[in-house]
């Protein structure tokens, strides 16, 4: 299944899908780790783009529109995947309806203060690319991954100024998206009002709606 996971930056788009992948046996693919990733290698791309993402602008849709191309021509993509951080404009939906389609979108709902304190104790796994939160998600050793025991850092663009501009450019370039998609019958909301709601939480009931649209659509 082709699947997209939509909402705010902090919704937990990241946290799921990693959690969903393995659920599902299909790829998880974040842009934004692509991001950062070309950023980390000091690509010629990632010079390019850096400036945006410290910024919480985002990258032109020509940049980012080619990369996720290469991707999903990846092998294992054949059976399907599940894209987060993307699309995230117009203009991105109506690309990836061209380069591959899409068979279910599910929207993320959360408010503001949720996101917020979600963000502004965001922790990562500068090896693995674990997501951690100080507050609500925490590692067993302080600063330490459970997973693979690399050091956890925060995001260049996790500073508050810097969430507040996310913000903005979400409801600005991204919501029209759930009109794009309700519109065409693949949109499917999942809300998570309280920050305490652990993830094992939110994943089973992005499952539920996943069989639900694969009962009433034959997918
Ligand atoms: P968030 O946690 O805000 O959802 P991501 O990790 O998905 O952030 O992305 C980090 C940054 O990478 C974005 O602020 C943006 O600069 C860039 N980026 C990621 N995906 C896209 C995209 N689809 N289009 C444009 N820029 C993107
Ligand atoms: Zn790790």
């Amino acid at each position: 299944m082709k699947i997209v996971i939509l909402g705010p930056p902090g919704a937990g788009k990241g946290t799921y899908a990693s959690r969903l992948t393995k659920i599902l046996g299909i790829p998880h693919i974040s842009t934004g780790d692509m991001v950062r990733d070309e950023i980390r290698r000091q690509t010629d791309l990632g010079r390019k783009i850096k400036e945006y993402s410290d910024k919480g602008e985002l990258v032109p849709d020509e940049i980012i529109i080619k990369l996720l191309a290469e991707r999903l021509k990846r092998d294992d993509c054949k059976r399907g995947f599940i894209l987060d951080g993307f699309p995230r404009t117009i203009g991105q939906a109506e690309a990836l309806d061209r380069i591959s389609g899409v068979d279910l979108v599910i929207n993320l709902n959360v408010p503001d203060n949720v996101i917020i304190a979600r963000l502004s104790n965001r922790l990562i796994c500068s090896k693995c690319g674990a997501i951690y939160n100080a507050l609500t998600l925490k590692p067993k050793k302080e600063g330490i991954c459970d997973r693979c025991g690399g050091k956890l850092y925060r995001r260049e663009d996790d500073r508050p100024e810097v969430i507040k501009e996310r913000l903005r450019v979400y409801r600005r370039e991204t919501e029209p998206l759930i009109e794009y998609y309700a519109k065409r019958g693949l949109l499917k909301n999942v809300s998570c009002n309280d920050i305490m709601t652990p993830p094992e939480v939110m994943v089973e009931k992005i499952i539920k709606v996943i069989r639900e649209a694969e009962r009433e659509r034959n997918l």
